[in-house]
């Protein structure tokens, strides 16, 4: 297997994956959306609340902050040698909010949360909360912990994770360069350039088609396919954990719940070998 990087920064990456097959490249984007862990708000307690948002709503909503997420220093809570169900520092962390609207009305955002490690606060400090009016409070203290995606969505390290096959575009001599084609391409992956049918952007391609179905030449003078072995694979991070340890967790895991499996496969020798 060639693995090229085609895109990178800090929340996404492309991959162009050759020599792969659907089993493997859909198990490495299963894992990602459900196995590879990150922290969420998981516990709060409210303290004081004189808003008009129910307790559990806020909860909620704490829960579904992003945090940034230290994979190296602390355990799953299932993991933790503590076998607490209240957690311990490897595998709970806290964080506080106490806040009061003396002025007027303000809204209360996210990065108003303390944490008592630097390292795990949101990832924005702009998503709102709540709104509180004149004289109302919100006190509490939430607790954090590592999470599975295949348990709640909040502990999905990825907003989006997909494949696709790598296109395939083929003109024909018999092109002539009406632009139909050009028109149809919701990607806009095909230009004219002088006169003459070019490919401007063939990664974009959706294998829709359509500029195959809207050639008035029959058969069309564009043939558009895919390499059964040849995948894009994109990612884009929710910002808990860089696109790049996100992948190589996955691989880990896979590799993990392989052996594992292997483990479990008895082979019943028939006596002939
Ligand atoms: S629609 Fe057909 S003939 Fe017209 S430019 Fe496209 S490929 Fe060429
Ligand atoms: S298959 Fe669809 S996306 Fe690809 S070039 Fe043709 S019209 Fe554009
Ligand atoms: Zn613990």
């Amino acid at each position: 297997m060639e693995i090229e990087t085609i895109k990178k920064d800090d929340i996404n990456l492309r991959l162009l994956i050759r020599g792969a097959d659907i089993p493997f490249i859909n198990a490495l984007r299963r894992i990602i959306l459900s196995e590879v862990p990150c922290m969420a708000i998981d516990e709060v307690v409210i303290i004081e609340n004189s808003s008009i948002l129910q307790d559990e709503i806020i909860a909620h909503r704490l829960g579904l902050i992003p945090l940034k997420t230290d994979l190296d220093s602390y355990n799953l809570p299932e993991e933790c040698p503590c076998k607490s169900e209240f957690g311990c520092n490897l595998c709970r962390v806290s964080l506080t909010l106490d806040t009061e609207a003396k002025e007027g009305t303000r809204t209360v955002y996210s990065g108003e949360l303390v944490s008592e490690n630097p390292d795990i606060v949101p990832v924005s400090d702009n998503i709102p909360l709540l709104k509180l009016a004149k004289e109302q409070n919100l006190k509490l203290e939430a607790y954090a912990r590592l999470g599975k995606g295949k348990n709640h969505a909040k502990w999905q390290p990825v907003s989006t994770c997909t494949y696709k096959y790598f296109p395939q575009i083929k003109i024909g001599k018999q092109c002539n360069a009406c632009g139909k084609c050009v028109e149809i391409c919701p990607k806009k992956v095909l230009t004219k350039v002088g006169g003459k049918l070019e490919i401007r952007d063939l990664m974009a391609c959706t294998l829709c088609q359509d500029c195959m179905d809207v050639c008035p030449i029959k058969p069309p003078a564009i043939e558009v396919s895919w390499k059964e072995d040849t995948f894009i694979f994109n990612l884009e991070s929710t910002g808990v954990l860089s696109p790049e340890r996100i992948v190589r967790t996955a691989v880990k895991i896979l590799n993990e719940q392989l052996k594992e499996f292997m483990g479990q496969v008895k082979v019943k020798k028939s006596g002939k070998d």
